[in-house]
């Protein structure tokens, strides 16, 4: 089988370069602001690079795509949010099967089988994909290739009659240690009443030498914090080897985002709130009288 793959985030292109060896050969498409980091690249079979695209080119990108998909039968991307996103555009403008944030994915009998998470992360489905096919694959499924020195061709970039005019791009403020890649993380929920009480949260990180995430209403709805920060299905999932909840009910969207946590800490006023289920150790309180005490105890440890 063949593969095409690309990744807005050159972190991810080489977990995406794993998947795809286990159907076959893969292609890897770079853009002009990859070009740099082409020596990290290891495991495919050649790098296709569009030196006149950059990877911010959303509708460039799925002419792109859809252009070079005709010899491959199967399209591979990063189950982040541009990702998703070009597994649909790619995926209708082709007429192909798609499915995103598959964990695993192998033929069988000349057909492709890929495993996703359903029910809000409750089951897992095992569905057959039609080929040709567009897939986003899950972070941290796939180990990394270490080998393999891939060749390099040219290729221009198409030209594409745009419906979207970029007036401006700005950078976004960076919000210190990704919280996948954090070790201690503090996420809050909607038991805190407004966005000024999180300094609670943000002051136990602190002391902890930790960062905040949130559920998605706190993020997404509410907006008091960025959106790269909400932990979930739908957002970052995240394996710290210390997770303390605070204030978050544990509903199976967000759950389904902390199963890797190696010890999770739930603080909540319910007794009943579904995430004493994944707590290892739970504190049945009010967050306001509950957090200054712990950070002031912190505090005192690691002054004395
Ligand atoms: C398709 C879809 C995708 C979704 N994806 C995600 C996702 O990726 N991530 C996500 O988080 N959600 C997601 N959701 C939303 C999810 O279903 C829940 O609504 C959300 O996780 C609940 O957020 P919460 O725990 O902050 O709020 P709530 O469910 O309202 O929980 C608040 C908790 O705070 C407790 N509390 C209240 N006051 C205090 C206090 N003073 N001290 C201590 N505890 C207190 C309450 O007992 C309660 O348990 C998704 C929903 C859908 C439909």
């Amino acid at each position: 089988m063949k593969v095409l793959a690309f990744s807005h985030s050159m972190d991810l292109v080489l977990e995406l370069i794993s998947a795809g060896r286990e159907l076959g050969d893969v292609s890897l498409i770079m853009t002009s602001d990859q070009e740099g980091r082409i020596n990290e690249v290891k495991g495919a079979k050649e790098i296709l690079l569009c030196k006149g695209m950059g990877s911010g080119d959303q509708e460039g990108l799925v002419e792109l795509i859809s252009g070079l998909a005709g010899d491959y039968e199967v399209v591979l991307l990063a189950s982040d949010r541009r990702g998703r996103e070009l597994v649909g555009q790619v995926a209708h403008r082709l007429g192909a099967s798609s499915a995103v944030d598959v964990s695993s994915l192998s033929v069988e009998d000349g057909k492709l089988v890929v495993e996703r998470m359903t029910f809000g992360g409750k089951a897992i489905a095992v569905e057959e994909l039609g080929l040709p096919a567009v897939i986003s694959v899950q972070k941290g499924k796939f180990k990394p290739p270490e080998e393999g020195e891939p060749s390099v061709r040219e290729i221009s970039a198409p030209s594409v009659e745009r419906r979207i005019e970029v007036i401006e791009r700005k950078e976004k403020p960076k919000v210190g240690v990704p919280l996948d890649k954090a070790e201690i993380v503090v996420a809050v929920g909607r038991g805190f009443r407004k966005k000024e009480d999180l300094k609670l949260a943000y002051e136990l990180a602190d002391v902890l030498g930790g960062v905040v995430g949130a559920t998605r209403p706190i993020a997404a709805d509410l907006k008091w914090m960025e959106e790269e920060v909400w932990i979930g299905i739908s957002g970052v999932r995240i394996a710290p080897k210390l997770l303390i909840v605070v204030g978050a009910s544990g509903q199976q969207q967000f759950a389904a985002g902390i199963m890797d946590s190696k010890v999770v800490v739930a603080v909540n006023t319910d007794s009943k709130a579904p995430i004493f289920e994944q707590a290892d150790y739970g504190v049945v309180m009010d967050l306001y009288e509950f957090l200054p005490v712990l950070t002031r105890k912190l505090k005192e440890i690691k002054g004395g």
